[in-house]
């Protein structure tokens, strides 16, 4: 089948990674098949870089999956023109066209040639390409700073484009082992989620609902997350706990033993007696879905119970390794992210994921392992966490779903 429109993708890493390149490869072919299961289209890969073709109708759907897929560094819409300058020529004119009334006023031809049997070098082919725009007059060269670039590659045919789309970069998701992220309301979580996709992780969520003390509106606020991250995966799974009965418990514990220590009440140590709890009931989600490692969205310091003690505290209940992507980034860098992905918006909505009502005054700040062991020992709360565990309830997210949904022909 012949199709009317192609994309150029450029292949990220995996040009790093040696012997592994041809499952990489295979993977992320594999992954933009999946995107686009209901889109007439096809998919191909020659030399580090991907094709993808389709019909006109298709172009929305196929523009979504190349701005949201981990493992392309950049991509473009491109003209095929024939393997002759004169058609190049004019390719790059009707490019040169679209940029002027773009408000462009400068230009630059990059070109490049793999098919070695093109009669001009790739030098040559710039310069003539280039003439006809410099001679009408529409814009000038800038070799250093253009306004934009026209791009024209020689391979089995000819591609001309400008307006390269940056790519998410990474490893294509599905090539390493599969993570459970710890899905939170905030502006971090799902950051941290996002950056491991980029390592090539599959990534399912888990988040802790204490209904009536967390609204519906923060447990539909982190499913939308959830979905936006989701937008970057192939299959998402969001498992939403209820974690009431075990908030209760870590409340009522502060009322049978007033003091942890001499220097802090229990009461003191209730939001780390959470995370060591939702450590807990995330290690079961973990086994059952098979995931090799546990991600958060921590970032040292920013809370009282990130600090390096307070998180270790945390790790100790973990039964997998732990992995915080975020742990040196800045709230700043964390912020740029989940604009760029998409999860800002949400996750400044005012729905808070934990109540004040279970906030202590004055949290611990370097709680000592053994005092907040003995507290969770304590609670006495195992049953509560596989009860919680046993209830949970799961959303899944399908990126072929969504796309079907919302861009089918
Ligand atoms: P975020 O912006 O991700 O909410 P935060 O800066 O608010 O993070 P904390 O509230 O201290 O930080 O939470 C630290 C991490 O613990 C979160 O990034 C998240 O991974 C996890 N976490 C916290 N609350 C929940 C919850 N209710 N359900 C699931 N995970 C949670
Ligand atoms: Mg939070």
């Amino acid at each position: 089948m012949e199709y009317t429109n192609i994309y150029l993708a450029k292949v990220g890493e995996l040009t790093l990674k040696g012997g592994n390149i041809k499952d990489f490869e295979r993977r992320l072919v594999q992954n933009v098949q999946l995107y686009l299961e209901s889109i007439k289209s096809r998919v191909t890969l020659r030399a580090g870089r991907m094709y993808v073709e389709c019909n006109k109708e298709g172009c929305p759907a196929v523009e979504f999956t190349l701005s949201h897929l981990i493992g392309i560094t950049g991509w473009a819409k491109a003209r095929i023109s024939e393997k002759n300058i004169e058609s190049i020529k004019k390719a790059c004119m009707e490019e040169a066209k679209i940029a002027v009334q773009k408000g462009c006023k400068s230009f630059k031809i990059e070109s490049r040639r793999s098919e070695k049997s093109f009669p001009l070098n790739s030098y040559e082919i710039s310069c003539e390409a280039a003439q006809d725009i410099f001679d009408s007059g529409m814009m000038k060269v800038d070799v250093h700073n253009p306004d934009v670039i026209i791009n024209v590659e020689v391979r089995e045919k000819c591609f001309v484009y400008s307006n390269t789309e940056k790519g998410c970069r990474g490893l294509p998701v599905g090539s390493s082992n599969r993570g459970l992220l710890l899905l939170s309301g905030g502006i971090d979580s799902p950051v941290a989620g996002y950056r491991m996709m980029r390592r090539g992780m599959k990534i399912d969520c888990c988040y802790f609902h204490a209904y009536p003390y967390t609204s519906e509106e923060a447990k539909q606020k982190v499913i939308d997350l959830g979905k936006q991250i989701g937008k970057y995966g192939i299959e998402t799974n969001i498992n939403i706990i209820p974690f009431t009965e075990v908030q209760m418990r870590i409340k009522k514990l502060a009322s049978e033993i007033p003091m942890a220590d001499e220097h802090y009440s229990t009461e003191s140590y209730s939001t780390l007696l959470l995370r060591m709890c939702m450590m807990k009931c995330a290690n079961l989600v973990a086994r059952r879905i098979r995931a090799n490692c546990i991600i958060t969205g921590e970032s040292l310091g920013q809370v009282a119970s990130q600090t390096l003690e307070n998180m270790s505290v945390t790790e100790s209940c973990a039964e997998l390794p732990l992995l915080r992507p975020l742990v040196g980034m800045d709230k700043e860098e964390i912020t740029e992210t989940s604009k760029f992905i998409g999860t800002y918006e949400t996750s400044i909505l005012p729905y808070e994921d934990c109540c004040v009502l279970f906030s202590p005054k004055h949290p611990v700040l370097k709680a000592p392992l053994g005092t907040a062991q003995k507290l969770y020992e304590e609670l006495k709360v195992d049953e509560l966490i596989q009860k919680a565990f046993e209830e949970r309830e799961i959303v899944k997210f399908l990126v072929r779903d969504y796309v079907e949904e919302n861009f089918s022909e």
